[in-house]
């Protein structure tokens, strides 16, 4: 996982004022141990060279639908940091929509250790940022 800074994770489009004020409440259970995958994503949208194929198979690879892989076919497909087959709105409900074909780097990532931590941090703040420019 880089760690080089970026710029402000995609969230879900512009967020109203209230789905920031939601977002911006949510951040608070990011700040605990409570490491709820499903209620945050931040992994998922750290960096676009997060999601790189490694020791994958090619019939592993195969499973994944071909949209949603980048066209270098390095990896996923990013939206700036995040990955495309992320689906919801970080920091609040998130799933991923290709969850039981993967990449291994992603069934490696386990909650809370230094790379969740890492990508939890950042969208805190970037969660917290987005919740003060709707306020
Ligand atoms: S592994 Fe950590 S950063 Fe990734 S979704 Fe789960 S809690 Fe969030
Ligand atoms: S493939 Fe799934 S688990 Fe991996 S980064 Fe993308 S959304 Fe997250």
């Amino acid at each position: 996982m880089s760690q080089t800074a970026s710029p402000a994770v995609p969230l879900m489009g512009d967020p109203s004022p209230a789905e920031a004020a939601a977002v911006f409440l949510s951040t608070e259970a990011l700040k605990t141990d409570d490491f709820d995958c499903q209620a945050c994503g931040a992994c998922c949208a750290y960096s676009q060279e997060w999601p790189r194929f490694s020791l994958e198979s090619d019939e592993d690879l195969d499973k994944i639908p071909e949209d949603l892989v980048a066209a270098d076919l390095s990896g996923m497909r990013c939206e700036a940091d995040r990955c495309l087959a992320l689906d919801g709105t970080l920091g609040l409900h998130v799933g991923c929509r290709i969850y039981a074909v993967r990449p291994i780097v992603c069934r490696d990532c386990m909650p809370g250790d230094p790379e969740c931590l890492m990508a939890r941090a950042r969208l805190t703040e970037t969660l917290q940022r987005a919740a003060e420019a709707a306020a």
